[in-house]
């Protein structure tokens, strides 16, 4: 029996009344007035140009690669060490991802092997932003505009984080944020796309709308809306948006108690780290995160599995994540790994992910740090 489950989805209080109140306006499709709140929460929290809700992140990213045009053969730089959705929105279009490896620091992307990985038919680079800590996006924007190619920002992790005080999501072209139940700041599924290019802000909306004008019908801006270029429908209905406007009003109070819950564990674990049984998460100067995720890196020879089952046995929701998407039977068909990617094989296969909620106890977590700790003793 789990006790200490692994992510325990935190209602702030205000969605039911929320979702009441759109039930009351009788609106009940998207871009109504908790949708318009929603973007504009967003818009002056990470300084984008444009804000949009969409069902997920991933349709966020499947909307980013209509919108960067990629086509056929068109090559995209990811990490390898990522979550499905950042490569299947590119495969979705002809796109080929390319796989670099990452720092063994933070786990993000490896700045310092992205031009190699550049060919004629590389059209952009796709940052994803693990744990909610940024890449060196200094230097993947200034890469990105020495070969003129697009920066899409995985962001689904990032929400309330910042690079040298910019948001997260706000600093590529285009940012894309989950708001899926297990990440900070939740609607149970969702998503929003930071429009951050000027240029992009017409056909975003577009796209979003089936493809259709229907955005400027609705602003009185045309008198009839047609169809003007592919699209689909990319935007969440009312009740979703009255949900997630509950959630992003709290969202400073989400990240501090996550903070403060956060900060426990890498207090609590830094023994084991001086033991050398474990690695605790870095996080570089500029970055300022979300505490969306407590993970620790095993010492090599400590059996993961046996340390993940001793914690199962005792109650408590441990996961690992991900299976490096270049080795997995996809990723082996659809992309390409760039080069070796030693870190990736290596890091992946030593992480374990903590229970991190609103809402646990420090008595939880020392019991969680109590069992990690017996385990990495027997484990090894
Ligand atoms: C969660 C996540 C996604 C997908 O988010 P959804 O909202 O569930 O579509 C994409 N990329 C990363 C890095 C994620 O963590």
């Amino acid at each position: 029996m789990i006790r200490i489950p692994f992510n325990k989805p935190y209602m702030t209080g205000q969605e039911l009344g929320y979702i009441a109140e759109a039930h009351a306006n009788l609106h009940l499709a998207g871009d109504g007035m908790f949708t318009r709140r929603c973007h504009a929460w967003l818009e002056h929290r990470t300084g984008t140009r444009k804000a949009l809700l969409t069902h997920s992140c991933t349709a966020a990213l499947e909307m980013a690669a209509i919108l960067a045009d990629i086509g056929p053969g068109d090559e995209i730089i990811m990490p390898s060490y990522t979550f499905v959705s950042t490569a299947n929105a590119f495969v979705l279009r002809g796109g080929v991802p390319v796989f670099v490896d990452i720092r063994a620091d933070t786990l993000n992307l490896d700045e310092t092997r992205i031009e190699a990985a550049i060919t004629p038919r590389t059209r952009a680079i796709v940052p994803v932003h693990y744990a909610g800590v940024s890449c060196e996006m200094d230097t993947i924007m200034s890469i990105a505009s020495q070969y003129d190619l697009r920066v899409i920002e995985d962001a689904a992790q990032g929400v309330t984080s910042s690079y040298k005080g910019r948001a997260l999501g706000s600093i590529g072209d285009l940012g894309a944020y989950s708001f899926h139940e297990t990440k900070n700041v939740i609607s149970g599924e969702g998503g929003g796309l930071l429009v951050n290019s000027p240029d992009f802000v017409s056909r975003a909306e577009i796209i979003r709308e089936k493809g259709t004008d229907r955005s400027r019908y609705f602003r009185g801006e045309v008198d009839k809306y047609t169809w003007q270029e592919v699209g689909s429908s990319f935007l969440p209905g009312e009740l979703i948006a009255a949900f997630l406007w509950a959630q992003l009003e709290q969202a400073d109070r989400i990240t501090k108690e996550r903070l403060s819950t956060w900060e426990y564990y890498h207090d609590a674990l830094a023994e084991l780290e001086s033991r050398g049984k474990l690695r605790r998460p870095i996080i570089p100067a500029d970055c300022a995160h979300n505490a969306h995720m407590y993970y620790v890196l095993l010492a090599p020879g400590i059996d993961r599995q046996t340390v993940l089952n001793e914690l199962k046995r005792c109650g408590i929701g441990a996961v690992f994540h991900y299976v490096p998407l270049h080795s997995s039977p996809a990723g082996k068909i659809l992309g390409r790994a760039a080069d070796e990617l030693p870190v990736t094989d290596a890091l992946a296969a030593r992480l374990i992910r903590l229970p991190l909620w609103v809402g646990i106890t420090h008595t939880q977590q020392e019991e969680v740090v109590n069992v990690l700790s017996r385990a990495v003793g027997t484990a090894g």
